[in-house]
């Protein structure tokens, strides 16, 4: 007799719209824009509903719930170290998503800092540096290049402090980079290594430590707690001595009338950082969120896996369609990915799959404009935008296979429906589709 050993399940999210369908009906919505934002957890949701009548302001209240909330608050932090694998002294400073933790990280650099990265990056990671010491080289093609081009940029920079920038995983094409390999680069050229890990962190383990990053930024929308919160993770004393991101409650120990003016003592921990009233439920969220994929992991990542074989499979049969690439060569990848269709329209193509096919995709540039261009320019076409399909915890079977067979459907015989730009955006002409009844009227 064998035994079946049945296989780990990954964490659910919790249920997912109805949509309308042009052509009449409604179907079950197959949200293929994981890596826009990720849907919530079924956990995170029910955590939030637990949390809330203890919600109060932490810090600063005296009563119970107050401090419960602060508990909650300052708990989450050392479960965001472990869910980075963050060393021990690392500081986690909340923030509201990856786009702010690497603008804090950018305005808290040393003066003089140089600063290195490729111009493929998102615009999160690509836009907030400034000053005379920005290196932005363009991706090389394979692995090992894209490790000798950080080496080289480093070793042509200036002395003083010098800081890599690094996507964990592609926004564009779900490929991951070598980002322990350049970490070490880095390190010889005694240089530090931040890493955007808005899309690698909901789908794989993430380890400071054994990737010896120095900082790490994450948003809590694509880690299935869309509550609104984010985080720098890493070492504090660049942050430390850095005037704080936003001035004002919360970040200061004293303010006393000095000599006409104000004398102000600033905290040195993460509270520095993080002034005003904080956002302790996005907090929450995303804590439960890292729990929950920290305690799941091989569920997570086999769930994805199966249906991303199953994608690229469908994908590789539809006529004409072209998957974008960074790197050459098998690399590794989350579920993610980009393409261009001949003699298609990227906006069009993902207004008939939402319209017709009740699936939601991502059309344009992805806030990568360099990177999708030239992605695209490398299949021989010319414009600027494709189209992303990107799976997670709230993609079955079915929804890969609706994506696969819609797009061959639509490349045989078109669209049934009509369409015309509107507003900037493809749109179905007449649109029936009716909103939920809590946005009608
Ligand atoms: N980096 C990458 C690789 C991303 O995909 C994104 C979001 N698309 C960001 C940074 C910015 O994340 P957020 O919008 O949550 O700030």
């Amino acid at each position: 007799m064998t035994l079946a050993l049945s296989r780990p399940t990954a964490p659910p999210v919790s249920e997912q719209a109805r949509v309308p369908l042009v052509t009449g009906g409604d179907i079950g919505y197959a949200n293929l824009d994981h890596a826009a934002s990720a849907p919530c957890l079924a956990a995170v949701r029910r955590a939030v509903d637990e949390f809330l009548p203890w919600y109060a302001s932490v810090h600063r209240g005296a009563g119970f719930a107050s401090q419960v909330a602060t508990r909650v608050y300052e708990r989450t932090r050392e479960v965001l170290r472990r869910f980075a694998g963050a060393r021990p002294r690392d500081t986690v400073i909340f923030t509201r998503n990856t786009t702010d933790s690497l603008n804090l990280l950018a305005s808290s650099l040393p003066a003089g800092t140089s600063v290195v990265l490729f111009d493929t990056e998102h615009h999160a990671a690509l836009l907030p540096w400034r000053g005379p010491h920005v290196y932005r080289i363009p991706t090389p093609r394979t692995r090992l290049a894209a490790v000798s081009a950080v080496d080289g940029a480093l070793a042509a920079c200036p002395e003083g402090p010098r800081l890599v920038v690094l996507t964990g995983a592609s926004n564009v094409t779900g490929e991951l980079l070598p980002v322990a390999e350049i970490a070490a680069v880095a390190r010889r050229r005694g240089a530090r290594i931040a890493l955007d890990a808005a899309q690698l962190a909901p789908h794989r383990p993430l380890s400071i430590q054994d990737l010896d990053v120095d900082f790490v930024a994450l948003s809590g929308h694509k880690l299935y707690a869309p509550f609104g919160a984010g985080a720098l993770i890493g070492r504090a004393d660049w942050l430390r001595a850095a005037r704080p991101y936003l001035a004002g409650g919360g970040a200061t120990r004293s303010v006393l009338a000095q000599d006409g003016g104000l004398g102000v003592v600033w905290n040195s921990g993460p509270e520095r950082h993080e002034a005003g009233s904080p956002n302790t439920v996005g907090v929450y969220a995303l804590g439960v969120a890292c729990e929950q994929l920290g305690a799941n992991w091989d569920a997570v990542i086999a769930h994805e896996e199966e249906l991303g074989d199953r994608l690229r499979r469908g994908l590789a049969a539809v006529p004409g369609l072209t998957e974008l690439k960074l790197l050459d060569g098998a690399a590794d990848m989350v579920g993610t990915l980009s393409f261009v269709l001949d003699g298609f329209e990227p906006g069009w193509l993902a207004a008939v799959l939402s319209a017709e096919y009740g699936i939601g995709v991502r059309d344009g540039a992805f806030c990568a404009h360099v990177a999708t261009r030239r992605l695209i320019a490398r299949t021989g076409g010319t414009g600027g935008q494709a189209v992303r399909v990107s799976l997670g915890l709230g993609t079955t079977a079915e929804h890969v296979d609706r994506v696969v067979l819609a797009l061959r459907q639509i490349v045989a015989r078109g669209a049934r429906w009509d369409y015309a730009i509107q507003d900037g955006r493809w749109a179905p002409t007449p649109d029936p589709r009716a909103l939920p009844p809590f946005l009608a009227g």
